[in-house]
């Protein structure tokens, strides 16, 4: 069912809770990639030019229920007030609340002016957010009139604030960038421009297994990297080596393959491979098509990259969750990078989306020329999994 968005809210003069994913990296006292804050700017400055109260709530890290000053978002706030003012040119309201919930929170809330920003404290200070607890959701609800959830990276995760929090306010709407994340990806696995092909690495084939399953479905194309592209290689009976390698998920992958050979998937593995005693920077390394004992396949080589690139090149969709080798560690990252610049050069609408696929594109400096970068790792393979996110089942659902 469509969800209720933002634009169907009458908002002016009212207090708006907005459920956003402000899970910043802080360092020395201030925010040091604000990526994520900016990417709901949208939402956050259409609810002030519209004259809203707007009341933000997020978490940040994992204090683990507890009150932590390394975990406060009250930072955020300072970061979020300057870049408001830059983009609307005029000095905005960001007060900041240094409970949750109780009495000061609904002080504050109360007293908010139309067209200013209260910013709660780090949600999972309370270990009620993560249980999902239904007394805690209540007074989180009783800040506000109307509910906007605009945190599609925890989309996937049933708690207090994307799930509880909508028994007791509604209606609950979609904000911009969870409206955008929805559009992107539901196009990608319901009407797919063809050639589809995905692109799928990362070090565990356990994760992805739901997402290769469900994308088998839809994708003409699968190209496989990583580390979890060595149990593939083991269940097909050739060498790895001291490559990773999940032993107890062979018959899945086993199964994958004789699915893909059957049917009109077509699942390709890497032809060669980058490996190295150890893994350390520059560790002495070779290229090979046929992984020795003793040696670790920690990229893959430049023929896999020039038989991927080909198919990329023909491609009218791609999804790419997962670094195609241990990208962090040098020389490692070729591979990665080599396909981050393959899905730029496309003209297929591209999806990328995971944080390490994420930073690699950022790496290559290719970002401005993906058509989509996911901000939800996890929330973007449930989605792509075909499961329902709980955070968007919560939302009211639009009638007409
Ligand atoms: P994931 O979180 O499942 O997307 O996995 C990302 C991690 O996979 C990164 O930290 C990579 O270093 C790791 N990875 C990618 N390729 C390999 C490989 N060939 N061997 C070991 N780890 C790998």
């Amino acid at each position: 069912m469509k969800k209720l968005s933002i634009r169907d809210l009458a908002v002016a003069g009212r207090r708006v809770l907005v459920r956003v994913d402000f899970n910043v990296p802080l360092h020395a006292g201030g925010v040091a990639d604000d990526t994520r804050i900016r990417e709901t700017l949208p939402t956050i400055e259409y609810l002030l030019k519209e004259k809203a109260k707007v009341i933000l709530c997020s978490h940040l890290g994992r204090p683990k229920g507890k009150r932590n000053p390394e975990f406060s978002l009250r930072p955020v706030a300072e970061h979020l007030r300057m870049l408001l003012d830059r983009d609307l040119g005029a000095e905005v309201q960001v007060g900041f609340c240094p409970e949750t919930v109780g009495l000061q929170a609904e002080e504050m809330a109360a007293r908010l002016e139309p067209g200013s920003v209260l910013l709660l404290e780090n949600l999972r200070f309370q270990p009620e957010e993560e249980a999902n607890d239904s007394g805690f959701s209540r007074r989180l609800a009783a800040l506000a009139e109307l509910y906007v959830n605009d945190a599609f990276g925890s989309a996937h995760r049933a708690h207090a604030s994307t799930v509880g929090v909508t028994q007791f306010l509604q209606p609950a709407a979609a904000g911009f960038l969870m409206e955008k994340e929805l559009r992107y990806l539901g196009q990608a696995l319901h009407d797919p421009a063809h050639p589809f092909v995905v692109i799928l690495g990362g070090a565990k084939i356990a994760d992805k297994i739901p997402v290769i399953e469900s994308l088998a479905r839809h994708a003409d194309t699968i190209l496989i990297g990583g580390g979890m592209a060595y149990t593939f290689l083991a269940a097909q009976g050739k060498p790895v080596g001291d490559s990773l390698c999940e032993r107890d998920k062979l018959d899945v992958a086993k199964r994958v393959l004789a699915r893909a050979a059957e049917g009109k998937l077509r699942l390709l593995l890497p032809v060669d491979h980058v490996v190295a005693a150890r893994l350390e920077p520059h560790a002495p390394h070779q290229v090979v098509a046929e992984i020795p004992a003793g040696q670790k396949a920690l990229d893959i080589g430049p023929r896999t990259v020039a038989l991927y690139a080909e198919q990329i090149a023909a491609a009218r969709t791609i999804v790419w969750n997962g670094p195609m080798g241990v990208f962090e560690t040098p020389p490692f990252e070729r591979g990665t990078v080599a396909i981050a610049q393959a899905v730029a050069a496309s003209s297929a609408t591209s999806i990328v989306g995971g944080g390490d696929s994420v930073a690699a594109i950022e790496a290559a400096g290719v970002a401005s020329r993906i058509t989509h970068v996911s901000t939800g790792g996890g929330a973007s393979l449930e989605f792509l999994a075909g499961q329902e996110l709980p955070g968007v089942a919560a939302l009211t659902g639009k009638t007409a």
